[in-house]
């Protein structure tokens, strides 16, 4: 279920609601934001993702990768676009879940101190599949711009 705004001071955003496919509730909403809409604090374009905690700002073809997969409610789509920016979505399944049914785990502090903040987030779906779903620290696994699969873990 997409929905795009059309006018108003949110003009041109795209808000794809994804469904659990374990309880049919909202999975998450990720949301295509055009510079200068509410909620977009960044200089350009920018999609809104991990169940609408993060905020980050898109290159031009991201911009239209983003932008199809939103449009076309295409969960599988966004997840290959950029891995994080489908948090919901469980490749091997091939579903989106909520968050209830995600197990989500925060990596133990990686530096041991006590003060980082920085924490990769990795989620297991219903059926034992573990992915990472947030990455707080350095680049994803295969460098930042990673193909979808191959942040899968396990299974
Ligand atoms: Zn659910
Ligand atoms: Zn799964």
């Amino acid at each position: 279920m997409s929905r795009i705004q059309l006018d108003g001071p949110s003009a041109g955003t795209i808000a794809a609601a994804f469904a659990c496919a374990a309880c049919g509730e909202e999975a998450e909403t990720v949301r295509f934001l055009p510079r200068g809409v509410p909620g977009n604090h960044c200089s350009g374009d920018a999609v809104q993702f991990h169940f609408g905690s993060e905020t980050m700002m898109l290159g031009p073809g991201d911009v239209r990768a983003v932008r199809a997969a939103l449009t076309a409610s295409d969960a599988a789509a966004l997840h290959a676009a950029h891995p994080r920016w489908a948090a919901s979505y469980c490749p091997q399944c091939r579903a989106c879940y909520c968050r209830r049914h995600w197990t989500i785990e925060q990596e133990p502090d990686p530096a041991g101190d006590g003060y980082s903040m920085h924490y990769d987030t990795h989620g297991t779906c219903p059926s034992g599949h573990r992915r990472l779903m947030a990455k707080d620290g350095p680049g994803w696994p295969q460098g930042d711009r990673d193909a979808g699969g191959l942040i899968v873990e396990g299974k």
